[in-house]
């Protein structure tokens, strides 16, 4: 079997297909500790892409309550089941992925949900991890928890949906790595919804072939990022692209704060599939739980993310989330404000650290009004 170099999980590890990588690789980079489970970016693609028949229960874009929630119910409980608990020395995983824990010739390991597991799409909804005693308000920082984890495929640098396919109806695209079911080839064997670690490949019981997040592909050949993002109400979220064929690039945001100061984290790094949706982790959440979804880059992550004021470039970048629907491919900070610019050179975003006030007249001579100013 090939092996493959997963920067994620800092080693080599046995991958059952062999491509080169793509000539860029789209990401996106979600900031946890913004999201309020709006649901808008679920709607939004819903709307969009999977409104059809035998698409009642197939969210590409679910965004659940963490600890407890998940989407088909008990996803990575199942998974964590499967598979050993993480093993890290600093950044190198020294416990197997899903590629390599069974025979050469199998699948990666996994399981297939029931059909049940997709008919409670927010099950454990804003629930907390304990109970809040009476008056714990009036004591500061109290240790009950939870958090909003938006989820969409991950675009996957070594996908396993793809290595699972027997009738490799799943591919991904060379000019920009999004994953993608051809829907001709595929005769609805759901081995790839059996293989993803994130259960992000649905199957649909009409159509009888599977179905998963397109990355808005149209939008993005269009330069502008995906209706998630677009959509996203607390402006959690960037989409772009990480450098693949060079080093990481200093002013490509994505690549920014992935690569190079490594605040944004992936899920389950241990599956080995290298996503390529990225967290900030919730700065309120315990280390334990968060290393077990984010790897062990948790601490310096939150370090970075608390002291982010004093840290102007990161900042800017920060503050480029949600300013346009236009991928931004260039930034840089000048003077206080955080420029982006798309791959055509025009700039696109232009946001200021500090929201300019302006303080109107009480009363407006003009119209003969009086008025009131709101913040
Ligand atoms: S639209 Fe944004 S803030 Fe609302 S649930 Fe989705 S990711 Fe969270
Ligand atoms: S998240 Fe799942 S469906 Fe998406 S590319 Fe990765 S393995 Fe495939
Ligand atoms: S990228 Fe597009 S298709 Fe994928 S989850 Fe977001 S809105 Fe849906």
């Amino acid at each position: 079997m090939p092996e493959r170099f997963n920067w994620q999980i800092g080693r080599k590890m046995r991958y059952p297909f062999d491509a080169p990588p793509p000539q860029r690789q789209v990401a996106y980079i979600f900031d946890t500790n913004k999201c309020i489970e709006c649901q808008t970016c679920t709607v939004a693609c819903k709307t969009c892409w999977t409104a059809g028949k035998g698409q009642e229960t197939v969210f590409w874009n679910n965004v659940e309550t963490k600890p407890y929630g998940g989407y088909p119910v008990g996803w990575d409980l199942r998974l964590l089941e499967k598979t050993d608990a993480a093993r890290w020395r600093g950044e190198r995983l020294l416990s197997p992925t899903i590629f390599e824990t069974e025979e050469e010739k199998d699948p990666p390991n996994g399981h297939r949900p029931a059909v049940e597991d997709y008919s409670a799409p927010n099950l454990g909804e804003d629930d907390i991890t304990g109970m809040v005693e009476e008056g714990a308000a009036f004591g500061g920082v109290h240790p009950m928890w939870m958090f909003y984890l938006a989820r969409i495929c991950n675009h996957c640098d070594h996908p396993a949906c793809l290595a699972a396919c027997p009738r490799r109806a799943i591919y991904k695209r060379e000019e920009d790595g999004i994953v993608l079911v051809d829907q001709e080839r595929c005769r609805g064997y759901q081995e790839c919804v059996r293989a993803c670690p994130y259960k992000k490949v649905f199957y649909n019981l009409i159509g009888r072939v599977s179905e998963k997040c397109i990355g808005c592909f149209p939008r993005v050949e269009n330069g502008n990022v995906a209706l998630c993002v677009e959509s996203c109400i607390g402006k959690i979220r960037m989409h772009g692209f990480l450098s693949t064929q060079e080093d990481p690039r200093e002013d490509n945001p994505l690549d920014y704060i992935v690569k190079i100061r490594k605040l944004a984290l992936p899920l389950y790094p241990q599956a080995g599939t290298s996503p390529n949706v990225f967290y900030i982790p919730p700065i309120h959440v315990p280390n334990g739980f968060l290393e077990q979804l984010f790897g062990p880059g948790v601490e310096r992550s939150k370090r970075l993310y608390r002291e982010v004021r004093n840290d102007p470039k990161l900042l800017g970048a920060l503050l480029l989330f949600g300013s346009t629907n236009r991928i931004i491919t260039r930034f840089a900070v000048r003077d206080e404000e955080a420029i982006g610019w798309a791959e055509n050179g025009e700039e696109v975003a232009r946001v200021p650290f500090t929201e300019p006030v302006y303080i109107r007249d009480h009363y407006d001579e003009r119209f003969g009004v009086y008025r009131h100013n709101t913040t």
